[in-house]
């Protein structure tokens, strides 16, 4: 089903909540080809990047700033951040020009230098997420990394326990590893492995497409290196015009977020319909239940007898800030 076809309904009633976060795309491209990733579809080699301009990050954290105050960043999206050769300024820019959020960056550590981190966290990272892909990454990072700044908290992930996707402010500096998601799929609920709207290798072991909503379309805000928005952040490994709702800086973050666009696949995937996106059809993404609890959409959003309409009734202290 086309996208487009819906989008003059009636949506003038929608006020969407603003995302908990946003994720930006320094890199489009890794230096890896795990069989469990989007990357498997894109078009694009082992080592082959494109990247965000520092004009274009500078123009994302002043828009950010006015439109979300003070919320998280995560910077990875389809590739591997810290091959962006400006990856220390783009972490500079966003600081000076949004100075609450909290920066993450997630990496597969593969070209870490303590250098490079000491800058990182010099220019104001607050978090760097490491996946640690095979049995000797962890070993071999700490070694690179011994001596660091004693003011960098480091964590194991699955023996420490560290709030990871929660807004602990602008200041603090930690290190977290994560061992493989393909070896601890399934040992932490934020951690499981799924077939990345069918853009992966990994076969689905459920009958596609799901009957079940989506809360991935109320939660985060998705920039691609171009400037492109997408519906979510496993929709945009190839181009796809489907689930692209916008164009930056074209448009405003926040007119593209509460877009008719936008909106039309919210509310196809609210009302269980994933069958109706030709994206999301393929997709075993299975997030919606934690999720769903959070948002108590049961009682936030209600489909009223027109088709096509979501009417907003609860007050946005509902929603994380
Ligand atoms: S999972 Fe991460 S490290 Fe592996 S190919 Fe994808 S972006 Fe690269
Ligand atoms: S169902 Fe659609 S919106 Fe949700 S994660 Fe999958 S591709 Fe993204």
């Amino acid at each position: 089903m086309k996208v487009e076809c819906i989008i003059k309904n009636n949506m003038e009633n929608i006020k969407i909540p603003k995302p908990w976060s946003a994720q930006i795309e320094p890199t489009f491209g890794c230096c890896r080809k795990c069989h469990f990733c989007g990357i498997q579809s894109a078009n694009l080699k082992i080592g082959e990047y494109k990247f965000m301009s520092l004009d274009l990050a500078k123009k994302i954290a002043i828009d950010l700033n006015v439109f979300l105050g003070k919320k998280r960043i995560e910077f990875a999206l389809s590739g591997e951040p810290l091959a962006n050769p400006n990856m220390t300024e783009i972490i500079k820019i966003f600081r000076d020009n949004y100075p609450k959020s909290q920066l993450q960056i997630t990496t597969n550590g593969d070209l870490i230098t303590k250098d490079l981190v000491e800058n990182l966290f010099n220019n104001g990272l607050n978090m760097l997420l490491v996946d640690c892909y095979d049995k000797n990454s962890k070993s071999r990072i700490q070694t690179l990394l011994s001596g660091l700044n004693s003011d960098i908290r480091i964590y194991d992930f699955y023996k420490d326990n560290p709030k990871v996707w929660s807004y602990k402010g602008d200041k603090q500096k930690e290190i977290i590893y994560m061992d493989s998601i393909a070896s601890n799929d399934e040992k932490d609920i934020t951690r499981r492995l799924n077939n990345q709207a069918g853009f992966g290798k990994l076969k689905s072991n459920v009958v596609l497409p799901l009957k079940v909503s989506c809360s991935n379309v109320f939660r985060e805000l998705v920039v691609k290196y171009d400037g492109s928005v997408y519906a979510c952040c496993m929709s945009g490994w190839i181009p796809n015009p489907e689930m692209i709702v916008g164009k930056f800086p074209e448009n405003s973050l926040k007119e593209i977020w509460e877009g008719d666009k936008f909106n039309s696949i919210r509310k196809i995937l609210y009302n269980s319909e994933r069958y109706k996106l030709n994206t999301c059809a393929k997709c075993d993404y299975k997030g919606y239940k934690n999720s769903l609890a959070l948002y108590d959409f049961k009682n936030v959003f209600e489909i009223d007898k027109q088709p096509n309409t979501i009417i907003y009734k609860k007050s946005r202290s509902l929603f994380m800030d």
